[in-house]
């Protein structure tokens, strides 16, 4: 199979090796409406197909050496970097990603893989003290399998990011990706796997719509279901989860605060302000949502990131303009309705709010208030609302007031006031002197409240968290004596 033959996996799917199902569907490109490809699509009954695959390999796939595990993600990695423009093309096309964008991304994706091949062979376990003669000692064991169901945005980094991690500690997984990106998100990603030597079974994708998640939470096999993705459809996953006592890891929404403080560069926070709403069309669960201004900069701010939208152009990947399309219609017009509620309710429009096809401009809404569906919304479009404040107090409450809590940017002249004013601040994650849009393979990424309730993703000890279950195991050399 090669990963960049789209004649090898044209109108199929992976599951137990490269299959066709009785439906297809068409990738289907934002920017210009043409079919890309088409793609096998599953039914609830293959994922029950793809679940009994997945048990079954994964225990011959728990056995293997870690070393050789290890050495599969490796070479997942080298593949992928050495043929790094065809997922590229693919993010472009399919995703509506800009190039810097699209190879931002296939960067993070090898950089995960990279990760994950350690994470084979860190240590995974305690030697335990105890009051007796024994060996006593925890180790983490594999879940089996592991569901994951991700999200159009960044489609490969937000799969791999839990496969990478799940195969390297011995589990199988059965991906449902979004159906909007079912090749960058899905496919690709199985056939770099598969040339990398993974064994047939122990990967599978079924591409799909809810139906098909729904049926992947429902199975009583997969024991943990790893999500990225919108809060309602968190919630609803969590609930069916629930019932069946699942681990259930969340990634969900955000509504992210970029705070520009008395004596921040102004210039510099515009730039930093622009980059934080605009990257990727604001379709990034990072994405600076409000921007919330020291009143003493606040003209200025507006401003300037006003001027700086005026100035970015959208339009397909393939003109190379730094912003490409919504994903879709549906997207769009709610991007556009925030817009026009929050204009009616006071906020004021001082760049954007126009579309072409699923080109949204750059916008900028001034004057946003608590209660603006722009303050209130995750927006998921090029969209930056600022609103003002006068102090610290206030501004706390201003960032907390959000059920979300994912990211939040303090632009600062002073850097320790900053980091002590975090501790204040309900969030995941915080960056000092820099926007909220980022990621590391290493790194611990989640949130807070409505943003999510799962373990961290990055990092050796993140990893094993998330996709192992914790086994105490006692040994001694003969059998206990008991006086019964
Ligand atoms: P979405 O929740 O509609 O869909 C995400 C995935 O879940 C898709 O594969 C979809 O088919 C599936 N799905 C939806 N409802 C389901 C259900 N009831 N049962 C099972 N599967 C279901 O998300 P979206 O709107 O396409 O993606 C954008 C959202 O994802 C935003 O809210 C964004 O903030 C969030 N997101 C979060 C992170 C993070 O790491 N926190 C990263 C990226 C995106």
């Amino acid at each position: 199979m090669g990963f960049f033959a789209q004649h090898d996996w044209e109108g199929r799917t992976y599951l137990g090796g490269w299959i066709e199902l009785g439906a297809t569907a068409d990738a289907v490109s934002p920017s210009t409406g043409e079919s890309l490809a088409s793609f096998a699509v599953a039914s609830p009954a293959d994922v029950e197909t793809a679940t009994d695959l997945a048990v079954s390999a994964q225990r011959t796939w728990a056995s293997t050496s870690p070393e050789e595990r290890s050495a599969v993600l490796r070479r997942a990695a080298a593949i992928l970097e050495d043929q790094r423009g065809v997922l590229e093309r693919w993010l472009q096309d399919e995703a509506g990603s800009a190039p810097g964008k699209a190879a931002f991304e296939v960067g993070l994706v090898a950089s995960e893989l990279h990760l994950a091949s350690a994470t084979a062979m860190v240590p995974y376990g305690q030697v335990l003290r105890s009051g007796r003669p024994r060996l006593s000692l925890s180790r983490r064991v594999p879940v089996g399998v592991v569901g994951v169901i991700s999200p159009f945005n960044f489609p490969a980094i937000l799969a791999m990011r839990s496969i990478a991690p799940a195969l390297a500690l011995g589990n199988a997984v059965v991906l449902k990706p979004d159906p909007r990106t079912t090749i960058a998100g899905g496919l690709l990603l199985a056939a770099v796997l598969e040339e990398a030597g993974l064994p047939v079974g122990v990967l599978n994708v079924v591409p799909g719509g809810t139906e098909v998640g729904a049926a992947l939470v429902d199975e009583p096999r997969v024991p943990v279901i790893s999500f990225t993705g919108s809060t309602p459809a968190g919630r609803a996953i969590a609930e069916r989860g629930g019932r069946l006592l699942k681990r259930v890891h969340l990634e969900l929404g955000g509504n992210n605060a970029l705070v520009v403080l008395e004596d921040a560069d102004v210039e510099a926070a515009a730039s930093a302000g622009a980059w934080g709403s605009f990257l990727h069309q604001g379709q990034i669960c990072m994405t600076t949502g409000r921007h919330l201004v020291h009143e003493s900069l606040y003209d200025r701010y507006v401003a300037l990131l006003s001027e700086k939208a005026a100035r970015i152009p959208a339009g397909p990947p393939a003109s190379g303009a730094p912003l490409g399309p919504i994903i879709d219609a549906g997207q769009r017009d709610k991007v556009h309705s925030v817009v026009t509620r929050s204009v009616d309710a006071g906020a004021r429009l001082t760049a954007g709010g126009t579309y072409e096809a699923l080109f949204y401009a750059p916008s900028v809404l001034a004057d946003v208030a608590p209660g603006h569906a722009a303050f209130e919304e995750e927006i998921f479009g090029p969209v930056a609302s600022i609103t003002p404040f006068s102090t610290t107090d206030q501004l706390v409450q201003l960032v907390n007031s959000s059920p979300y809590g994912l990211s939040i940017g303090i632009l600062t002249g002073d850097a320790y006031a900053a980091f002590e004013l975090a501790e204040r601040l309900s969030s995941g994650i915080v960056h000092i002197n820099d926007q909220t849009v980022d990621d590391e393979a290493q790194a611990p990424f989640g949130g807070v409240g409505a943003s999510g309730t799962g373990v961290r993703f990055g990092g050796h000890e993140a990893n094993i968290e998330a996709f192992t279950e914790t086994q105490w195991v006692t040994m001694q050399a003969r059998i206990a004596e008991y006086p019964f």
